[in-house]
């Protein structure tokens, strides 16, 4: 049993069950369309429709509003969505734990692990960076869509996290809701923001952040100036969230 985990995280790195097999080949067969998607030792369903417009994600298993309304929001509009089957905020590796929406740098994956297993030694520390390091492009090859699409997260935040929380590091804020400050939209490209802040809602531009690289999707994301769109209401704020995802989708073009 051990061998065969040993096995499945070292030898394939990234593709989940029959995946696994074929990760290391998959350029040979442009076909072949992988049900999941592995990251650190959890694993990321993917639902996709016919004719996907956009990509779709939910990063952190906790935030259960986030994933009932994306789960919904498939069945009515064309994309390819990206849903963790952890319940759990962190992702497991090896004996710890990680902050999957940290690992999207070597610096932010260092940090996370060391936060999240202060007792594990270095040889287990260098291992998990390496694991992470040897997934990390495929997974955003799957992930982040090409072609000028869009890549949408879906978040929850409690009190300690709002708009207040980014607009300082922002390029640009349009905060026409002060007074609900946990809904709001963090996007990375300027049209999009453009469109964005014509809403009723609160919205930060992130193109270049004025802040160390916290190995987050969105700072990924703005680096290879894709366009990302993370939107956050507070946990259990279901009918927000659906709403403000409804508006972005009637206003922001498939393809920029
Ligand atoms: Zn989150």
């Amino acid at each position: 049993m051990i061998e065969s985990k040993a096995c499945t995280r070292r030898d394939f790195l990234v593709f989940g069950s029959i995946g696994s097999l074929l990760a290391p080949v998959a350029h040979l067969f442009p076909w072949w369309k992988p049900k999941d998607i592995v990251l650190a030792d959890g694993r990321f369903q993917i639902i996709r429709t016919k004719h996907p417009k956009r990509h779709y994600i939910l990063i952190h298993g906790d935030e259960t509003t986030a994933r009932d309304v994306l789960t919904k929001h498939m069945e009515t509009h064309p994309g390819t969505a990206f849903l963790t089957e952890s319940k759990t905020r962190n992702i497991p590796i090896d004996s710890g734990q990680v902050d999957p929406n940290r690992i999207f740098s070597r610096n932010g994956a260092a940090i996370s692990l060391q936060k999240n297993n202060p007792n594990w030694n270095a040889r287990q520390m260098q291992d998990a960076l390496d694991l992470i390091e040897g997934q990390r492009d495929r997974f955003l090859h799957e992930v982040m869509p090409h072609h000028g699409e869009l890549l949408v997260a879906l978040h929850n935040n409690s009190e300690d996290y709002s708009v207040n929380s980014e607009a300082a590091i922002s390029d640009m804020r349009s905060l026409k809701q002060p007074d609900n400050p946990h809904a709001f939209f963090l996007c990375t490209d300027p049209g999009d923001y453009e469109i964005l802040a014509t809403s009723p809602y609160n919205v930060v531009l992130q193109q270049h952040v004025r802040a160390p690289d916290d190995g987050s999707l969105s700072r990924r994301a703005a680096a290879r100036l894709a366009r990302y769109v993370n939107l956050e209401v507070a946990m259990g704020d279901a009918a927000r969230q659906q709403e403000m995802l409804t508006w972005m989708e009637d206003h922001l073009p498939f393809v920029s």
